[in-house]
């Protein structure tokens, strides 16, 4: 066993519920040979209990949970950055063209390992992960981050009209491909398999209810897709369903407490209802919906209906993978709102990067924050010394000003270590 000596912030009680940033300037966490936290407290008493275990010195800077990011595309962590177009034009121009790359499987290799690696070094050590269209490009994606070690949820992406036509599938093949994926990886090591239509615009009703009959097929699995995230789409979701766009899924079943919706900009109050009864979590993507300029996301009505919301970089629409980055611009858009805007502290920020986050993929229970019983899945903010964060931090009058301080100015490079299941996983051992 080990005790990690540090500056050790959490969020393990919903702050938009009154929970409080928990904060203990020099912790000690007993992390056990498997990963779990056997013991948590004030460093003197957990070294007093344990006085054989090695301590690992985690001196300056703040140990953080692993962040959680629920909403991210593994295909496009290649073209983050292509900016000025509005969501369909970037799907066309951008997203779609490298997304049917992944017909070969090399290249699909290739970006699977540096979709881990900018995953791990941001911090990231759980994530909902929108694979590929094609099913050798998935199990690339598992085995890499399998190797790499993060918790991952993820499955083969599926479509069958107005894409192109190389990225179309058939529910036959849909459902066939995924129970292949989902027998070889749901379950394994730290992976588990989400169902995920792309998004009802470019789904059959046939399709959806082949992904719907996929998910009652593996128990225990996800469902994850888009909704209401730019008005042009959200019109066509409705000439060619007929319906609200939450309702294209629910008419299927697929609105559920397994189902995780991205974006979720532009909702009516029947369908945040309907989300709440159903259980369903929303992953808000603030980066992504400001590059597309899709929208100002309405955390109020979210919390007012008791939607569950959690944070997603959406790379590559998003314009990284560090949820500090997020984390800001949810602030930022906030602030942009005005009078219906949620003012968050950045214990706000915490919560929604890690334990709605966890809670949203239903892992509340193991990851999400430091307590005793839980994984040992964290990070280490160090940033260099002398650089303005680690100034901000040391100048910091207490723990919620060094917090904000660090969603302010953390990038992934100030991520000095990262831990699944009390594995370092950052620096990479294997390179
Ligand atoms: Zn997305």
């Amino acid at each position: 066993m080990t005790i990690y000596r540090a500056q050790v912030l959490d969020a393990p009680e919903d702050p938009f519920r009154d929970g409080a940033l928990r904060a203990e300037a020099d912790a000690g966490l007993l992390v056990t040979a498997d990963g779990q936290i056997a013991d948590r407290g004030a460093f003197a008493e957990v070294r007093a209990r344990h006085g054989t275990e090695p301590v690992c010195e985690l001196t300056d800077g703040l140990l953080l949970p692993g962040f959680v990011d629920t909403h991210v595309h593994y295909p496009q962590a290649r073209i983050i950055g292509d900016l000025g177009m509005p969501l369909l034009d970037w799907l066309d121009r951008s997203a779609l063209p490298e997304e049917a790359r992944f017909a070969d499987l090399g290249y699909a290799r290739d970006v699977a390992a540096e979709f881990v690696s900018g995953l791990a070094d941001a911090g990231t050590t759980t994530a909902l992960v929108f694979g590929a269209h094609f099913a050798p490009a998935v199990d690339a994606l598992f085995t890499a981050a399998s190797a790499r070690g993060l918790r991952i949820t993820s499955g083969l992406v599926v479509s069958d009209r107005l894409l192109r036509p190389e990225l179309h599938t058939t529910p036959e093949r849909a459902y066939d491909e995924g129970l292949a994926l989902a027998n070889r990886w749901h379950g394994q090591g730290r992976n588990r398999y989400a169902v995920i239509p792309r998004f009802a615009l470019s789904c059959t009703d046939d399709l959806l209810a082949s992904c719907a009959a996929l998910h009652t097929a593996v128990p225990g699995s996800w469902f994850t897709s888009h909704v209401n995230e730019n008005t042009a789409e959200i019109e066509t979701v409705r000439d060619l369903f007929e319906c609200s766009y939450v309702g294209s899924y629910d008419r299927h079943g697929l609105i559920g407490s397994r189902t995780v919706l991205a974006h979720n900009v532009h909702p009516t109050d029947e369908e945040l209802e309907r989300l709440a009864t159903g259980g369903a979590a929303v992953a808000h993507c603030p980066t992504s919906n400001a590059a597309l300029g899709s929208g100002l996301f309405p955390l109020h009505r979210h919390l007012t209906h008791r939607v569950p919301v959690a944070l997603g970089s959406d790379v590559g629409a998003g314009t990284g993978y560090s949820l500090f980055k997020e984390g800001l611009q949810a602030y930022f858009m906030q602030r942009l709102r005005g009078a219906d805007g949620v003012p968050l502290t950045s214990t706000h920020l915490l919560y929604l990067a890690t334990t709605a986050g966890a809670a949203a993929l239903g892992l509340e229970g193991s990851v999400g924050d430091l307590s005793a019983g839980k994984r040992f899945d964290a990070l280490w903010l160090r940033p260099p010394p002398g650089s303005p964060l680690d100034v901000g931090l040391r100048s910091a009058s207490g723990p919620e000003e060094a917090l904000a301080r660090a969603f302010a100015q953390g990038v992934s490079s100030d991520v000095a270590g990262v831990w699944v299941d009390g594995e370092r996983i950052k620096p990479d051992m294997m390179s």
